[in-house]
């Protein structure tokens, strides 16, 4: 008997247990001392009152004989799967409800999807990058090659044309830096993948963070329906990160190598999953409606408030940062020529502030850092006071 021999190819992400680690310390002999945490990456705000009440009619159904149901169909309720195709038509974007799978979030997805593509095909992830791309095309014994994000390019990685790649992971707003690409460079992408007969693996998780004109999905941008693949989460976009929703978007027409890749991932999730649970689909349908959108607004303006109140702070400093508008993530360069860990340690012993050393994500995050808006108001605005103070000296 073997193991995935892969698996031994994984470097160790002790991104998250060394944050731990290092403010567990510095807690235990600074007890006194009241330590903000902006380096979350989860939500802190509840589901909105309408989620929530379709949430417990979902499982008050499940307990009478006549609204009984039992296992859900693969792509998911076609109640759902409407509430999304609209949710698309109302930012513009034709996406039909036979196009849209219903998942239990972005990241099985996006690791997932490799199972319908061959281990030999070429991975292009731009650095940094969300680890799960990168790891789960590890485990499948895939090449991965690297298009740089730096400042030089404001964090959106451009395609080299001199590189080839099969199978391309984009993410935009992106995670970690919070930068979001333009219709025009995403079309620079869309034409690199269409001559390369690539397929975009695109991660719009945090679509709903945009502000700007930027494209909120990638079928926003001409020649994409020939070329990409979407995945988007409720997550960020209303507090499901423990409820676990998702969808992902394939068209009809995509097809790669003699097969069409819509009845690719429909065999492959009819193989391996039997669905999203009946009541978190009402949750997800509740999210779409009229009272849904006006009730995760607010949440989601709290966000971005917080985010707003961090990047001014930086603008005062005369930091670069991007991200900040259209993404509740901020990466700034650490100042003054401080490496990642070095600032973590700074701003964690001089202003009880915790972050996110940017070399977690990649080696171009070296010498960066990520702060989040996923904080409590009171909480950001004092760390930011703090942050302002420690570093306007
Ligand atoms: N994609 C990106 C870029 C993320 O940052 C995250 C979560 O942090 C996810 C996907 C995960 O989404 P989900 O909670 O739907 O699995």
């Amino acid at each position: 008997m073997k193991i995935n021999q892969n698996f031994d190819s994984l470097v160790p992400n002790y991104l998250f247990a060394e944050i731990a680690k290092r403010t567990g310390k510095y807690i235990e002999e600074h007890p006194d001392k009241k330590v903000i945490k902006l380096g979350i990456g989860d939500v802190t705000l509840p589901l909105a009152p309408v989620v929530v009440d379709a949430l417990k009619k979902g499982a008050d159904e499940l307990g009478v004989k006549e609204t009984f149901k039992g296992y859900p169909d693969y792509e998911g309720y076609a109640f759902v799967r409407e509430a999304v195709a609209n949710y698309y038509a109302s930012f513009g974007v034709a996406v039909d409800k036979d196009e849209i799978f219903i998942s239990d979030g972005a990241k099985s997805d996006t690791g997932n999807i490799g199972d319908i593509f061959s281990a030999d095909n070429v991975v292009l992830v731009t650095d940094p990058v969300y680890p799960v791309y990168v790891d789960s095309n590890i485990m499948a014994g895939r090449k991965i090659v690297i298009a740089p994000s730096t400042e030089e390019n404001g964090f959106c990685a451009m395609p080299d044309e001199s590189v080839h790649a099969d199978i391309i992971y984009l993410c935009s707003p992106n995670n970690p830096t919070g930068s979001a690409y333009s219709a025009d460079q995403l079309k620079v992408w869309i034409d690199y993948a269409l001559k390369n007969d690539a397929i975009i693996l695109y991660d719009c998780a945090y679509e709903a963070f945009i502000t700007d004109d930027c494209p909120r999905s990638i079928f926003a941008v001409e020649g994409a329906r020939q070329c990409a693949i979407e995945f988007c989460s409720l997550s960020k976009t209303a507090g499901f990160t423990g409820t676990r929703c998702g969808y992902t978007v394939i068209p009809k027409e995509l097809e790669r190598d003699g097969h069409n890749i819509y009845k690719l991932w429909y065999r492959r999730e009819a193989t391996k999953f039997n669905g999203v649970s009946y009541p978190v689909q009402c949750a997800a349908a509740a999210v779409f409606s009229e009272e849904g959108q006006k009730q995760i607004k607010e949440n989601l303006d709290y966000y971005k408030e917080n985010a707003k109140i961090i990047a001014s702070a930086l603008d005062e400093l005369g930091i670069y940062y991007t991200g900040g508008k259209n993404s509740p993530y901020i990466w700034l360069r650490c100042p003054n020529g401080m490496g990642s860990w070095e600032f973590f340690d700074y701003l964690l012993e001089n202003a009880q502030v915790v972050g996110t050393p940017g070399e977690g994500f990649g080696d171009c995050g070296k010498g960066y850092f990520r702060l989040t808006s996923f904080g409590d108001r009171d909480n950001t605005i004092e760390a930011v006071e703090r942050i302002k103070k420690l570093l306007s000296k």
